[in-house]
C-alpha cells in the first residue's frame, strides 16, 4: 500500500515534523488541531523549517514549494474521511485520544489505517476504543522528525499483519528506519532511556556526583551527544515523570520508580529547558 494521502491530528511538536516529513515525501498532507491558531503555528514552524534548509542548501526552492503545495491545514476532523492513513499526535492523554479514535473510526474509510504516535499509552486500549482493533497500530516517532531516523511501529494485541506492512511501507516512503515492538510500557526506546536517566537522577540526589560530572560520564565515557540530565531537561521532567509513572504501574516492578527528586522537580515547577529551568539554569 503506498500512502496518498495522509491526515495528521495535532499540529504541535511532532504533529508538524510528522506532516512536514511527509510533505517533502511526495505525500499529500492534510494537518489538523484544535482550533485556527493552533494550526496556524505549526504550519509556520514547519515553513521556517523548509526556509533554512534552503538557506542552507539542503533543498531547493522548488522543492520547498513541492512540500507546501502538498500540505493543507483544517480545524475538521471530518476532514480525514478520504484518507488512507491517519496519524494521531494529539497532547498525551488518554481521554482525548481515545475520543479522537473513536470520532476516526466512524469518520474514516473503512481501509483507512489509524495509527498513534503515542509515547507511552497502550496501543491495544486505543484500538479497543474503535470497530477496527485491527487497523490500529502505534507509529512512535522521534522528535525531531524531519531529523531523526528511528520509526517504532508498535503492535497493538489486535494489531493485524497487513496493518504492519502498511506502517512498515509508510515508514520506508518516509526513509525511517524501522523497529517493531509491541505495546508493552515504553515500548524499546523509552524503556531503555527513561530508566536510563531516571537512574541519573537518583545518582544526583544521592551526591555520587554533580550534574556535570554525571553528564560528562556519559559524554566522555559513552559517547553520547548530551548527558541524561541534560536530556532530561530536554524532554521535559513532567513527562518524563509521566512516562516512569506508566512504567511502574505497566510492569509493578520498583526498578522502575521515578527518583523522588524528579517529582519534586516537577512540583516545583522545573520541568527543564520549557520552563527556564531544570537540573540546569536556561533563564539566561
Ligand atoms: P504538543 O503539545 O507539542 O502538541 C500536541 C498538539 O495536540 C497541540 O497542538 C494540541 O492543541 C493538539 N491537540 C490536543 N487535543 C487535540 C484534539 N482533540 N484534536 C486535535 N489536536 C489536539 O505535543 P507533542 O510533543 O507534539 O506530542 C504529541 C504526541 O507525540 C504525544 O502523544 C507524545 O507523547 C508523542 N511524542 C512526543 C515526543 C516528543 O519528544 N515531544 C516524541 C515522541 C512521541
Amino acid at each position: 500500500m503506498t500512502v496518498k494521502k495522509l491526515y495528521v491530528v495535532g499540529s504541535g511538536a511532532m504533529g508538524s515534523g510528522i506532516a512536514q516529513t511527509a510533505a517533502t515525501h511526495g505525500i499529500q498532507v492534510v494537518m489538523n488541531d484544535i482550533n485556527e491558531e493552533f494550526v496556524a503555528k505549526g504550519y509556520n514552524k514547519i515553513k521556517k523549517s523548509l526556509e533554512k534548509a534552503v538557506t542552507k542548501g539542503r533543498m531547493t526552492e522548488e522543492a520547498k514549494e513541492e512540500a507546501l503545495a502538498n500540505l493543507t491545514t483544517t480545524v475538521s476532523l471530518e476532514d480525514a474521511k478520504d484518507a488512507d492513513f491517519v496519524i494521531e499526535a494529539a497532547s498525551e492523554n488518554k481521554d482525548i485520544k481515545l475520543g479522537i479514535f473513536k470520532q476516526l473510526d466512524k469518520i474514516c474509510k473503512p481501509e483507512a489505517i489509524l495509527a498513534s504516535n503515542t509515547s507511552s499509552l497502550p496501543i491495544t486500549e486505543i484500538a479497543a476504543a474503535t470497530d477496527r482493533p485491527d487497523q490500529v497500530i502505534g507509529t512512535h516517532f522521534f522528535n525531531p522528525v524531519p531529523a531523526m531516523k528511528l520509526l517504532e511501529i508498535v503492535m497493538g494485541l489486535q494489531t493485524s499483519e497487513a496493518t504492519y506492512e502498511a506502517a512498515l511501507a509508510l515508514g520506508q516512503q518516509l526513509e525511517k528506519v524501522p523497529v517493531k515492538a509491541i505495546d508493552k510500557g515504553g515500548f524499546i526506546v523509552n524503556r531503555l532511556v527513561d530508566p536510563f536517566i531516571n537512574e541519573a537522577v537518583f545518582m544526583l540526589e544521592e551526591g555520587v556526583g554533580t550534574a556535570e560530572d554525571i553528564d560528562n560520564g556519559c559524554k566522555f565515557g559513552l559517547n553520547h551527544p548530551m548527558g541524561p540530565l541534560a536530556l532530561g531537561d530536554m524532554i521535559g521532567w513532567d513527562v518524563m515523570l509521566a512516562v516512569m509513572d506508566v512504567l511502574y504501574y505497566e510492569y509493578g516492578d520498583p526498578k522502575y520508580r521515578p527518583a523522588p527528586l524528579m517529582r519534586r522537580m516537577v512540583r516545583a515547577g522545573h520541568l527543564g529547558v520549557k520552563s527556564g529551568k531544570g537540573v540546569y539554569d536556561y533563564s539566561k
